[in-house]
């Protein structure tokens, strides 16, 4: 069977739905978007032709505040993955119950290919097909893979240009200069951990546990250091080509440091090479899969050796595999609790933004943790309760809110 990424999204629905005998009438709006809009973007390029993308926009929910959710610049972008990622935005906005709703966009393109000034034309691009339908108080984007604080400023100012909004609350994961949030960067990193922290006990494992992690963008990259600043082992860290394993743990700074001046991992000293899949299956504690989704799968689900599975990437466990972890005793902290650090942030710059205020990183940081360890809890005490896993009893909790 192909693993469409918005189909896992509907077998997660129904496995919940089943979990808790929720209403199916409700469910059966949940289960569609109210708007998908798709445009052409043509941009003219540095050497003095034009080039099309197809952009997207989904706006899943608005039942409990205006669409949030970021946007993915990666070749393989579609309208599947795109409806898959805003209906999870939904899910996280109400796990986390901030008074926001779920949306995500995209736009099919290899931006390594693209110059500076073809990215920022692309980025505004974007802004020009969409505008009607964003805003602060109808549809804020943020960032995604690919997509950086400074794609968020070229997006805020043209979006400020289009319309004379001056809160800049039409876009999060801004940089600090452009109304950004303190902590907005590490936040999705950060969520993580505290949401593993505060459960820690509860799955079992010790303090200094070894931790793999898939992905070194923004997300796994954070991860990387704050787990290592915890005390944890991370024994292995990949790219999208390339991946290191030392069994005794990694110098995250000096992964980072070679990866930076060489463009790989390949070659990095005293550290075994490893591919994306092994990487996978290494015999840690901890598996962080921080880059993409469809990653762990019937195919591989098997042999995962790590007791916890914490997804900061969206979707990187498909159905399948869901059930062979969970019998196999494997713990999946799920990706709309895991990694819902980023959104709650987000929400947090959004409010700053339309309050005219600034708040320290002290402040975010308390107030995101506060909110992620009750959720985490909260989750933790409902799958107990079901008896089931960690991604249904989040579901429900977060259907329960949507209904
Ligand atoms: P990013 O673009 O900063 O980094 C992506 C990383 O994944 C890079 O290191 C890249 O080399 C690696 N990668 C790409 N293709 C890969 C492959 N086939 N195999 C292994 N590694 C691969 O993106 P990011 O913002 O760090 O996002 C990573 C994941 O986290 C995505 O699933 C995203 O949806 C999710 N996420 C991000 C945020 C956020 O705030 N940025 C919030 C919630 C969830």
């Amino acid at each position: 069977m192909t693993n469409t990424l918005f189909k896992n999204a509907l077998v997660q629905l129904a496995r919940a739905r089943d979990a808790a005998n929720l209403d199916p009438a409700s469910l059966e709006k949940i289960s569609t978007p109210n708007r998908e809009l798709t445009a052409l973007l043509v941009i003219p390029m540095d050497d003095g032709t034009t080039k099309e993308f197809a952009a997207y926009r989904v706006q899943h929910s608005n039942v409990r505040g205006p669409y949030k959710g970021g946007i993915r610049f990666h070749p393989k972008a579609d309208m599947d993955e795109v409806k898959a990622l805003a209906f999870w935005m939904s899910l996280k906005t109400a796990l986390t119950n901030i008074p926001l709703g779920g949306g995500k966009g995209g736009i099919a393109v290899e931006p390594k290919d693209l110059s500076r000034t073809e990215l920022e034309r692309l980025s505004r691009a974007w802004v020009q097909a969409f505008h009607e339908a964003i805003g602060p108080l109808q549809d804020i984007p943020a960032p995604d893979v690919n997509t950086t604080p400074e794609i968020m400023s070229w997006m805020v100012d043209e979006y400020s240009q289009i319309t004379g909004d001056t809160t800049r609350a039409s876009f999060t994961g801004k940089p600090l200069h452009a109304g950004g949030s303190e902590g907005r960067t590490v936040a999705t990193a950060l969520g993580g951990f505290i949401v593993f922290n505060v459960l820690r006990e509860s799955l079992g494992i010790e303090a200094g546990a070894s931790v793999a992690i898939q992905g070194m963008g923004n997300v796994g990259g954070f991860a990387a250091r704050i787990f290592r600043e915890n005390g944890y082992r991370v024994v292995a860290m990949s790219d999208s080509k390339s991946g290191v394993y030392n069994p005794e743990g990694l110098i995250v700074e000096d992964v980072e440091a070679y990866k930076k001046t060489t463009g790989t991992l390949n070659g990095f000293p005293g550290a075994t090479p490893v591919t994306n899949n092994e990487l996978l299956e290494l015999d840690v504690d901890v598996l962080i899969p921080a880059a993409l989704e469809n990653q762990i799968t019937a195919e591989n689900a098997q042999n995962i050796q790590a007791k916890v599975v914490l997804e900061l990437a969206n979707g990187p466990t498909t159905p399948e595999a869901d059930d062979i972890l969970f019998a196999k005793g494997v713990t999946v902290i799920p990706d709309i609790l895991a990694n819902s650090g980023g959104v709650v942030v987000s929400y947090f710059e959004w409010d700053q933004n339309l309050k005219g205020e600034h708040w320290s990183e002290v402040e975010v940081q308390e107030k995101l943790t506060l909110i992620l360890e009750r959720e985490a809890v909260q989750v933790w005490g409902r799958a107990q309760l079901l008896s089931t896993d960690m991604r249904r009893a989040a579901f429900v909790i977060a259907l329960e809110r949507l209904i």
